[in-house]
């Protein structure tokens, strides 16, 4: 889609602090994490609901958010990846993936704007981690 900036950022126009990809996902970090490391999952192909997505790929993203949790938690040290789905901000199917030690810490009002050269660096230490 034309003017969607997940589709940008997936096709390099618009720059991401990127931790993985596969043919049909891309992982990247959110700019306003709610803990450090918090990704964002997205399925290359432009669908705007979770539950709008072909069973296929619904399958698939989640065994993709599945392999990207793991690599995750070991760079972050985090006692659990959380799982929260939105979309009233972007649009473009994802899956926030967020690192939790405690109740309660998914709570988006926990956000804040991230430095850029620290989400640079943590998406270093979650490549190495795969
Ligand atoms: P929502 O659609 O409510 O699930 O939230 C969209 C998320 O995308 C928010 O957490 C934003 O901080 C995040 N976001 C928006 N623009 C960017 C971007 N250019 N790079 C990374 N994350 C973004
Ligand atoms: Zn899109």
């Amino acid at each position: 889609m034309t003017n969607c900036i997940f589709c940008k950022i997936k096709d390099g126009e618009i720059p991401s602090a990127k931790v993985w990809e596969n043919e049909n996902f891309f992982a990247f970090l959110d700019i306003n994490p709610v803990n450090p490391g918090h990704t964002l999952l997205i399925p290359k192909k432009h669908v705007d609901y979770l539950f709008e997505l072909d069973d296929g790929v619904y399958h698939e993203l989640f065994k993709a958010a599945k392999e990207v949790s793991v690599p995750l938690k070991r760079a972050v040290g985090a006692k659990r990846i959380g799982v929260v789905v939105e979309g009233f901000l972007v649009p473009h199917v994802h899956i926030h993936l967020i690192p939790i030690n405690g109740p309660g810490e998914l709570d988006a009002k926990r956000a804040g704007k991230a430095d850029p050269n620290e989400l640079t660096a943590i998406a270093e230490r979650i490549k190495d981690a795969f």
